[in-house]
């Protein structure tokens, strides 16, 4: 996919006809403005959404992505989702480990090791989240949180199948505080030396956390940084599109 790479995730907002209608927005923004030739884009809706966006999306270059995933291709698991349907609906992407799912929904590393196997064995490319929360930042305990969120992950021969990686202080999820610049250029330069030394350089990193309009030129300039992984602002297609050409004009600027 084409770097940068800005994900959206809608996460449990839009019913269907808000969603096709945000879908429909943001391809007219982002088709008319030139942006989806220049950047690789995934919007990521609720499960019930991805085939009314999907049937928005035919025949542009966004593609569809998913939430999250179950570890099993089919079976008695009321409620979950296997990453073969959501391939059948058009997903080429799943968002595994979001910290959302870590902490409210228990989600420990070795089923997140686990949803990763399933999404590769669909052929989906996972988007594998990692972070500290505040108190692990402050016990000065970030690298140490990284290295374990990914140490199962990267001992597995699997691991140099494609993936994305997207470094997501919890701290600034959803709290209208970003990391600032030089937090991040720490996080994705450590991230960028252990991917690299088990062989994943073929591995983007993407920065997650309050990105808005008005910082996002700012947090895609930092060394390292891939792209973003974008919640609330990805609800809005101006500010979405925005966001886009911003990850595109700090790359042209620091190349
Ligand atoms: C996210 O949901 O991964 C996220 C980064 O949310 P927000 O942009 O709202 O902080």
């Amino acid at each position: 996919m084409t770097e940068p790479i800005i994900v959206g995730n809608w996460k449990m907002n839009t019913n269907v006809s808000e969603a096709v209608h945000l879908a429909q927005q943001i391809r007219q923004a982002a088709e008319q403005s030139g942006v989806d030739h220049q950047c690789g884009i995934v919007l990521c809706p609720p499960f019930v959404n991805l085939s009314a966006v999907g049937n928005c999306l035919r025949g542009s270059t966004i593609a569809l992505g998913a939430q999250n995933c179950w570890i099993e291709p089919y079976g008695a698991f009321t409620g979950e989702i296997s990453a073969a349907m959501l391939r059948s609906v058009g997903c080429e992407f799943v968002i595994i480990g979001h910290s959302e799912r870590r902490t409210i929904f228990h989600e420990d590393d070795a089923l997140i090791r686990q949803k990763m196997l399933r999404a590769w064995e669909e052929s989906l490319v996972p988007i594998l989240c990692v972070g500290e929360t505040l108190h692990e930042r402050q016990l000065h305990r970030t690298w140490n949180v990284l290295e374990s969120q990914l140490e199962q992950l990267l001992a597995i021969e699997e691991r140099r199948n494609p993936w994305v990686c997207a470094y997501e202080p919890v701290w600034a999820i959803g709290t209208g505080i970003a990391a600032e610049p030089p937090q991040i250029e720490q996080a994705h330069a450590f991230l960028r030396a252990l991917l690299d030394a088990h062989g994943c350089t073929h591995v983007p990193i993407l920065y997650g956390g309050s990105i808005t309009p008005t910082n996002a030129v700012a947090l895609f300039s930092v060394p390292n940084v891939a792209g973003g992984l974008v919640g609330g602002a990805s609800l809005n297609a101006d500010s979405f599109v925005h966001i886009i050409a911003a990850s595109i004009h700090a790359r042209a600027t620091n190349r």
